[in-house]
């Protein structure tokens, strides 16, 4: 019945890095603190760290914590990969659309800690597809592209970041000058497709050396900053890389059929890539937080195929070598747990998703998709 606290909830402490409540023979390293009433969660029990001061409750370490309405985790985060918008799933829950939002938000976090757990615990394949999904945010003035890495035969995603792109293409004269006028104002970074692609074989080439997966293949198409990324990355040489033509059919034989895949995934599952006339992304940084938990479900939820009587009882995560139950502790604990960033093994293009950096900026310092909303206001 008593709720024994595992950590403390102040990240500066040194009993925020805790995996146990107590050791034998150890003394409480927290007082008891009374209780307060409320009448969503009854009776919640009270403590105070004995070596930073802080005072925390057991809602403290809910995904919960602050909310006076019920996250109803279940029905937002099945929103985010059943292709509902936001406003539609408002309506539904009887909630506030920015109620929603934070919601999301929230469940973002809480997928970066899942993906990053997962990461430490799964077998990545000798073989991996890269791949960039086209999109955009605000306008389609403002392409982007979400990398995501595929393990080939597991088809879980180990790795996913943002690259903000120019708009290329045909355009009318006058589409030309206003793309010309606002670029002329943006600050882009120089380098940054290949910048971030080297990122994610970086992190994949690392995952594979600790579990000693060798030798490893890349298959990407021939886009020409790839050779480029993996030079980066200082991977020339020590890996195989595979291109394979855009243009080629698109089927199961494909090679790059693991990211065909889950493009066309996230298309039917996600409402912000489905028409792009309808509905789209607003913020670039929000949009990463919703890839978080699509690619969290995709990896511990979803059957790997609905129509296969074995594979419709197995999951993306299962392929890439974890038990059932661990991936099953895992998708519960998503919806339920509060993810702690500093108790996490999160990777750089978790923690820049986490701080909400995917963003373009002017020249003149100030966001190029309108004033951000402050994260304490999200999450907190
Ligand atoms: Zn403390």
């Amino acid at each position: 019945m008593s709720f024994l606290p595992l950590f403390c909830p102040n990240p500066d402490c040194a009993h925020h890095q805790r995996r146990t409540p107590l050791l034998p023979g150890e003394k409480p390293w927290f007082h008891r603190k009374s209780h307060f009433n409320t009448t969503r969660n009854g009776w919640v029990p009270r403590f105070r760290c004995k070596s930073c001061g802080r005072y925390f409750s057991a809602q403290t370490f809910s995904v919960d914590y602050r909310l006076r309405i019920p996250t109803r985790c279940q029905e937002v985060l099945a929103s985010l990969y059943t292709c509902q918008g936001q406003r539609q799933l408002a309506r539904v829950l009887g909630i506030d659309a920015s109620s929603v939002a934070r919601r999301i938000s929230r469940l973002g976090a809480q997928a970066l800690g899942a993906h990053a757990r997962f990461l430490q615990a799964a077998t990545p394949d000798p073989e991996a597809v890269f791949d960039g999904f086209e999109s955009f945010a605000r306008s389609q003035y403002l392409p982007l592209n979400v990398n995501i890495l595929v393990g080939k035969h597991s088809e879980a995603l180990f790795g996913f970041n943002l690259v903000f792109l120019k708009r290329k293409g045909r355009m009318t004269a006058n589409q030309r000058i206003q793309r010309d006028a606002l670029e002329a104002d943006i600050v882009r970074p120089k380098g940054h497709g290949s910048d971030r692609a080297a990122e994610l074989f970086g992190e994949y080439y690392r995952l594979c050396q600790a579990r000693g997966v060798e030798p490893i293949t890349f298959y990407t198409d021939e886009h020409r900053d790839y050779p480029l990324a993996l030079k980066k990355a200082g991977l020339t040489g020590k890996v195989a890389h595979h291109t394979t033509s855009s243009r080629k059919a698109r089927t199961r034989s494909n090679p790059l059929f693991a990211v065909n895949y889950v493009d066309r995934q996230f298309r039917k599952d996600k409402s912000e890539y489905v028409r792009e006339t309808t509905r789209w992304a607003q913020r670039p940084d929000r949009m990463m937080e919703r890839v978080a938990v699509y690619v969290a479900w995709h990896n511990l939820n979803k059957p790997v195929r609905v129509r296969d009587k074995k594979l419709k009882r197995v999951t993306h995560a299962q392929l890439a070598g974890l038990s059932k139950s661990w991936v099953e502790q895992e998708w519960q604990r998503l919806g339920r747990e509060r993810v702690f960033p500093k108790r996490e093994p999160l990777r750089e293009f978790h923690r820049r998703v986490w701080n909400r950096e995917d963003v373009l900026l002017r020249k003149d310092g100030s966001d190029v998709f309108g004033p951000a909303e402050p994260l304490w206001r999200m999450r907190a």
